[in-house]
Parts: structure tokens; C-alpha cells; sequence
């Protein structure tokens, strides 16, 4: 820019933003004419504001602008409870680990005041054994009916004929 021009230039931005007088704006209109320099400043001016129409977009209406509002809201209210919630299950987690570590520590303490003996395999035998050989209980639904004499195969005469004893459907 021309050191002339550089006096122009805060007129030339106010005629370029309709900010100047009548007499401002026609000076300005005729030092454009025979200035080039000032002519590419002003078209440039023209070429961003363009670009910057482009990105602006159409002012939304009053509704449109309350549901923006109410969505934000919404969002912000929602991430905020999430918030608190993964807080508070923070919280409860880290009191958990707390309290299981200090009951550890205490059971540690107060019940296993000396080495810790695991019982002998032997014992555990015995005891398996033990469970294992005591009288199963008596059940209905445990055992199999047993076949009562004079009825056939076993089965009583007011059950319904199982599959087998039907043979001629299949
Ligand atoms: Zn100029």
C-alpha cells in the first residue's frame, strides 16, 4: 500500500462498512477510480466478507432458538448426572475397596493371631467320604418307581401310555 494510501485507509473501511458520510463516501469512490492499490484492498475487504457470508448462517427463528436452548440444557443437565452418578459409583467403589481392605486387615489382626493352618488333605478326605457314604434321602423324585407286581412293566394303570408302548404312531 502507498504511503498516500495509507491516510485512505481508515476511510476506505468506513465506506467499505457504510460507516462514512455522503462526502466521505464520494472521495473515496474517487480515489478507488484512480487508485488500483486501494481498488485490490477494497475488492479483497469484498472477497472475505463474501466468505463470511457463506459461513453465516441464516439466524434461526425464536422456537428454533428455545429448542437449541432446551436441547442444550438437557445435554448439559444429562452430562451432569452422569456426572454425579459415575461419582457416586466411584465413591461407593473406592468406600468398598476401603472397607474390604481394613476388614482384611482387621480379620487379619483379631482372628488369625498366629500362622495361618490350612486342614490337612486327610481331614478333608474324611469329611468327603463321610458326605459321600451317608444314606441318600429317601424321594420319589430321586428314585425310580419301582415296578409293582400285577401291573404291567411297571407302570401304573392311570398313567398315559408312554411313547414306547405305542409304537404304530411312529
Ligand atoms: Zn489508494
Amino acid at each position: 500500500m502507498r504511503e498516500a494510501c495509507r491516510t485512505w485507509a481508515p476511510r476506505l473501511s468506513a465506506w467499505f462498512d457504510g460507516e462514512c458520510s455522503d462526502l466521505d463516501a464520494g472521495e473515496v469512490r474517487a480515489h478507488l477510480l484512480g487508485c488500483p492499490g486501494c481498488r485490490a484492498t477494497a475488492s479483497r475487504w469484498g472477497a472475505l466478507r463474501s466468505d463470511l457470508a457463506l459461513l453465516d448462517a441464516p439466524e434461526p427463528d425464536a422456537p428454533a432458538l428455545q429448542r437449541m436452548a432446551m436441547r442444550f440444557e438437557q445435554g448439559l443437565a444429562r452430562e451432569v448426572h452422569d456426572l454425579a452418578r459415575a461419582l457416586r459409583v466411584w465413591r461407593l467403589a473406592a468406600a468398598l475397596a476401603l472397607a474390604v481392605g481394613v476388614g482384611v486387615l482387621a480379620a487379619d489382626r483379631l482372628f488369625l493371631p498366629g500362622p495361618v493352618q490350612a486342614s490337612p488333605q486327610r481331614d478333608m478326605d474324611r469329611e468327603w467320604d463321610d458326605f459321600m457314604n451317608k444314606p441318600s434321602p429317601e424321594g420319589p423324585s430321586l428314585r425310580r418307581p419301582q415296578p409293582k407286581p400285577g401291573t404291567p412293566q411297571g407302570i401304573p394303570a392311570s398313567a398315559p401310555a408312554p411313547p414306547e408302548a405305542a409304537p404304530s404312531r411312529r
